[in-house]
Parts: structure tokens; C-alpha cells; sequence
């Protein structure tokens, strides 16, 4: 073993590299669609990875996203299950926007759009395996690193080839930022979202009332039941509230966002069931709704195995000199649609930041080398298994 403390000694002096190589990544505009990109990201360790000795795959994107990177090291050890690691390319900023805010430092914080989620972590695992082999790591099968272009929109592309290369890992270490007091992250809620749409019969609001059946009272009535499903572990959120055209005439539409979340996929599953029971039954004579699922991802549960990496995870955060404490959080993740078939997984692994999502996004620079010290000490630890 190499170990966290001499893999932190080795990554010390990459820290300018590593903040560079951040503001080259940072700088490329990467919303989830167009693909174009991501695609530059991609591309960017591409070439880096295949000079590690990598084998390197670019997977086309579908659904007008970016390419994938699949990057695979072969170890001395026989193949066996991988060990898997996943970030993504994409962020939730458009084009445009590298130029308007372009990466900028004070003192220890990083701006720029994505730079925390998840530039960041695209460097530090990109560094920690260039370390682990620097110091001639290869007592491992196989270790596997999916960079995808599509989690910000819920992987419409990505999500087979998380599951194909993923399902039967040994473990999966996701690449999304620490929270911004550092903890990794052991548990996210999972999602159901979708369109909720409901047909009424239209009618002269003043001459006619009684012929008509209003879309939109039917849809009040049914958000308050669908919010009545809110349970201990389980909420829900509607928007996108529309209906009717204009005053007078009794509306003949309407149309909602319904989008659940539960922290067990046995309560997602029941409020789904019930959700969908009372779609079932207008309470108005005359109307009908229909719900179309647009997506979700399954609930990322902490189990036993989440345990046993937390206290791996501490035990090398401890090695290394890095503060370690973990949470759990609503928001999902690449690693949420590996949780059903039962890999081991630990997130919220790469450095240290906030504000994702906004223009208030930063990273805090000095947490670069020390959440890659941790990672290495991780891939080191768990690549035959944990
Ligand atoms: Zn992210």
C-alpha cells in the first residue's frame, strides 16, 4: 500500500497544475445541450488518461448530448468486478456563460460555472489515478471511469451505460462536490417526476355553467390530494400550474409538474402507487387527467455497505490529514441509479464547495489537494474490493 499521507506528499506539489487544469475546463462552456461542449470536456482527458496508459472510449452521446468517456486501467490482478467511478461533463449553465463569469480566484475560493459541480472533481480523480501510478500502483482488476455529458438533465443518454458498466461493480465512488462543510455524501432521496394533465369540458362561464366541467378546478382539487401524500421521509413538489385560456369560458385544460422524493424507494414506491390511484378517480363527473412520467432516479439508500466505505472513507481522510464527516442529501445523482443493484457507494467525493446551481458557485482551492489525497487513498483501498 501506498497509502493517504504519501499520496498527499505527492500531490502537494501538483496543485498549481491541478488549479490550471481547472480553469482550462472551467473555461469551456458546458450546458447539457447542445452537446458541443461537453464533448470539449470529454475530450480534454481524453488524451490525458490515454497517456496514463488508459483505454480510452468515447461513446457517442444520443439525444443531441455530448460524448462519454469510458476509461478503463487494467491492473496486475486478474479482471474481477471494477472498481467504478463516475462525474459528469455537463452543468446547468448555458453557453455564454464561461465568458461572462469566467474562472477567477480570490484568495482561497474559485468561481466559475461548474467549477465545483463538477469540474473540480473531473480534475482531482483525473490527478489521484496519476499519482497512484506515478508511484507504480498495480495491485488491482480493473478500474473503470465514466465521464457522462447528461446528469444535470437526468442522464436521458447516459443512464443504460451507468447501469451496463456499473451493476456489477465492487463499488461506486461518485465524483460530485463535498458539501460545503466537506462531508461526503451517504445517502440521496429518490425521484418521480412528471406531467399531470386533465381535461375538462368547456362551456360559457355565464349562459351555460352547468354543461361545463372545469380542468382547472379539478386540478386544485388534486394538487391538495397529491400534497396530502407528503410523508415522514417522502414530499412533493408541483409547478408548472396551468389551465384555462381565457375568462368566461369554463376551462377545458389543464396541466401541472408533479415531482416526488423519498429517501426509501419503498416510500417512493408506495406514493407512486397511490399517486397514481387517485389519478384514477377525478373528483369531478366529466373530467379526466392523465400523468405522463418524465423521469427519476431511483433512491440512493445508506446500507450496510455505505457503512463499511464511511469508515474506510475516515479511516484515509484520517491518514491523509483531512477532516471526514458525511451527510446525506435530497438531491440525486450518477450514483443513485447503481443503488438498486446493490453497489456499494459512496459520493459527495470531490472537493470542497457551494452554492452549486448559482452564480454564487465556488470551490475552495486549498481542498483540491487534500479530496484528492482521500480519493486516491480510496481507489488504493477499494480497488479489489471493499
Ligand atoms: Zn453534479
Amino acid at each position: 500500500m501506498i497509502g493517504a499521507k504519501k499520496l498527499r506528499e505527492r500531490l502537494e506539489p501538483r496543485r498549481e497544475d491541478m488549479i490550471e487544469t481547472l480553469r482550462q475546463v472551467v473555461a469551456i462552456d458546458s450546458p447539457t445541450f447542445p452537446g458541443t461542449g461537453t464533448t470539449k470536456v470529454a475530450s480534454h482527458f481524453e488524451e490525458r488518461y490515454r497517456a496514463l496508459g488508459a483505454e480510452v472510449k468515447r461513446i457517442p452521446g444520443s439525444s443531441g448530448t455530448g460524448d462519454h468517456l469510458t476509461i478503463r486501467f487494467r491492473g496486475k490482478r486478474p479482471e474481477g468486478p471494477p472498481l467504478f467511478l463516475i462525474g459528469h461533463c455537463d452543468t446547468v449553465f448555458p453557453e455564454g456563460t464561461a465568458a461572462e463569469r469566467p474562472f477567477a480566484v480570490e484568495g482561497d475560493t474559485g468561481r466559475g460555472p461548474g467549477v465545483v459541480d463538477m469540474k473540480g472533481g473531473l480534475v482531482t480523480c483525473f490527478y489521484a489515478m496519476e499519482t497512484l501510478l506515478g508511484e507504480g500502483f498495480d495491485d488491482f482488476g480493473i478500474i473503470d471511469i465514466l465521464y457522462d455529458t447528461d446528469e444535470e438533465r437526468g442522464n436521458p443518454s447516459s443512464r443504460p451505460l451507468i447501469e451496463e458498466m456499473g451493476k456489477s461493480a465492487a463499488a461506486a465512488l461518485i465524483l460530485e462536490p463535498g458539501r460545503a462543510d466537506g462531508s461526503v455524501v451517504s445517502a440521496r432521496m429518490g425521484s418521480y417526476y412528471g406531467n399531470l394533465t386533465i381535461k375538462g369540458i368547456a362551456a360559457h362561464a355565464g349562459v351555460d355553467p352547468d354543461r361545463g366541467r372545469s380542468a382547472v378546478h379539478e386540478l386544485a382539487e388534486q394538487v391538495v390530494r397529491i400534497y396530502r401524500l407528503t410523508r415522514p421521509g417522502g414530499t412533493v413538489n408541483v409547478t408548472g400550474v396551468s389551465g384555462g385560456e381565457r375568462p368566461h369560458i369554463v376551462a377545458e385544460n389543464a396541466s401541472c409538474f408533479v415531482e416526488i422524493r423519498a429517501w426509501q424507494q419503498g416510500v417512493l414506491d408506495a406514493m407512486r402507487d397511490e399517486m397514481a390511484t387517485l389519478i384514477e378517480s377525478p373528483l369531478l363527473d366529466g373530467t379526466s387527467l392523465h400523468f405522463r412520467p418524465l423521469g427519476g432516479r431511483p433512491a440512493m439508500e445508506r446500507t450496510p455497505d455505505t457503512d463499511r466505505l464511511l469508515d474506510l472513507a475516515g479511516n484515509i481522510a484520517a491518514e491523509a490529514g483531512v477532516a471526514f464527516s458525511h451527510t446525506i442529501t435530497g438531491g440525486g445523482s450518477d450514483g443513485n441509479y447503481l443503488a438498486p443493484h446493490g453497489v456499494p457507494i459512496l459520493d459527495g467525493l470531490g472537493p470542497v464547495g457551494g452554492n452549486l446551481h448559482t452564480a454564487e458557485e465556488y470551490i475552495e482551492l486549498s481542498s483540491l489537494v487534500p479530496r484528492a489525497a482521500m480519493l486516491a487513498g480510496l481507489i488504493e483501498r477499494c480497488a479489489n474490493g471493499i
